[in-house]
C-alpha cells in the first residue's frame, strides 16, 4: 500500500497592523534621533566652550566608580555627579523595562545600526553583496547552527569586559576601560586624537557594516549591567505558540540575534527591548509584552515552536 503524506492542518491568524507597527518603529527612531541630537549639541557645546559636560553623558562612569565611592567616599578620575545620576536611571529602567536604553536611547547603538540599515540598503542592489548578507543574517540566525553557537558564546565577552572594567576601575583607581571605550572616542571626537578607544571606534564602525550592533552584542559593559539586572524586570517580550507561524522573520529582525521563536519568553540578557522582533511578526497575536512576575513567568522554552505551516490571514 502507497503511504500518504499527512498535511498538517491550515490554520489562519489575525494579522498584524501595518499601521501599529510603523508607529513602534517611529516612536523608537525619533527617541533614538532625539538623545542623539541632544548628545551632539553638548558635544558641540563642549567643543565651543569650556571643554566640560560630555563625559558626564556616560552611564557606565557611574558603575565604575561605585566601589571607590562607597569605600573610600571618593570617585576615580573623569566621574561626574551625573555620571553617578545616569547609573541610577539605567538602574531603574532597566528593572522597568529590561535594556530599554540600549534599544531606545543610546547613541552608539543607534549609529551601529543606522551604519547597518544604509549599507544594507545600498548593498540590496548589488545582488552579490544582497546574497552574501542574507546568507551571513540566515546562517547566524538558524537556531542551533555552528554560526549561532558562536555568536551566543561570543556574547559572553560582555560580562569579561564588565568584570575586567569594574575590578580595574576599583583596583587601579582610574576607569580601565575609557582607554579602549569606542564611546570616549565618539564624544570626544571633535578633540581628534588618535589612540585605542578611536581604534576601537573605527572597529566598530567597520564590523556594524555586516554584523548588527557588534559592540552592544560582543563588548558593551553597561550592556552587560542592564542585561543582568533585566532578569528581575517584569517585562518582557511572551510569546505564543498556537498563534506562531514559526516563519522564522522575528529570529532574522532580531538586531541581537535572539532566536525568537526559539522562547515563550524572552529573557536573554541581550534583549535591547527594540521591539523589532514584534514590528516583524506577521501574526497578530503571536508576539506581545507581558508584565508579570519575574519567578512566576513561564522560562524560555529550548525546543521547537508551536509552528502552523499556514500563511498569515486577514481576520477579525
Ligand atoms: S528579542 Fe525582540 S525586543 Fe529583544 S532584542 Fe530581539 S528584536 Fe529586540
Ligand atoms: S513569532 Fe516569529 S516565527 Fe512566530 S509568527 Fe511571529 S515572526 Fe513568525
Amino acid at each position: 500500500m502507497p503511504m500518504t503524506s499527512q498535511r498538517p492542518e491550515a490554520v489562519t491568524v489575525p494579522r498584524r497592523s501595518p499601521t501599529m507597527t510603523g508607529r513602534m518603529r517611529l516612536a523608537r527612531y525619533s527617541t533614538q534621533a532625539a538623545v542623539t541630537g541632544i548628545v551632539v549639541w553638548v558635544i558641540v557645546k563642549q567643543f565651543v566652550s569650556d571643554g566640560s559636560g560630555a563625559e558626564g553623558l556616560c552611564p557606565f562612569g557611574g558603575f565604575e566608580t561605585f566601589w571607590t565611592w562607597i569605600t573610600t567616599n571618593r570617585t576615580v578620575k573623569h566621574t561626574h555627579p551625573a555620571n553617578l545620576a545616569l547609573a541610577v536611571a539605567i538602574l531603574v529602567m532597566a528593572v522597568a523595562g529590561r535594556s530599554f536604553f540600549c534599544g531606545w536611547a543610546c547613541p552608539l547603538g543607534a549609529v551601529q545600526g543606522a551604519i547597518h540599515a544604509i549599507v544594507s540598503a545600498g548593498t540590496s542592489r548589488i545582488p552579490l553583496l544582497r546574497r552574501l548578507r542574507r546568507r551571513t543574517t540566515r546562517a547566524t540566525s538558524s537556531p542551533g547552527g555552528w554560526a549561532q553557537r558562536l555568536d551566543h558564546l561570543a556574547n559572553f565577552g560582555r560580562f569579561l569586559v564588565l568584570a575586567w572594567a569594574l575590578i580595574g576601575a576599583a583596583y587601579y583607581g582610574y576607569m580601565v576601560f575609557r582607554e579602549v571605550d569606542p564611546w570616549i572616542a565618539l564624544i570626544n571626537v571633535a578633540e581628534f586624537e588618535f589612540n585605542l578607544a578611536f581604534v576601537m571606534l573605527l572597529l566598530v564602525i567597520a564590523l556594524s557594516i555586516v554584523i548588527r550592533r557588534p559592540f552592544c552584542r560582543y563588548a558593551c559593559p553597561l550592556g552587560a549591567v542592564q542585561g543582568l539586572i533585566a532578569k528581575a524586570s517584569p517585562v518582557a517580550i511572551q510569546r505564543t505558540d498556537t498563534a506562531c507561524l514559526g516563519c522564522d522573520l522575528c529570529n532574522r529582525a532580531c538586531p541581537m540575534n535572539i532566536p525568537v521563536n526559539q522562547r515563550t519568553r524572552v529573557t536573554d540578557t541581550t534583549c535591547i527591548a527594540c521591539l523589532e522582533c514584534i514590528t516583524a511578526c506577521p501574526s497578530r497575536d503571536a508576539l506581545g509584552i507581558q508584565i508579570a512576575l519575574p519567578l512566576l513567568a513561564r522560562p524560555s522554552a529550548s525546543g521547537p515552536t508551536g509552528a502552523s505551516p499556514a500563511p498569515a490571514a486577514e481576520g477579525a
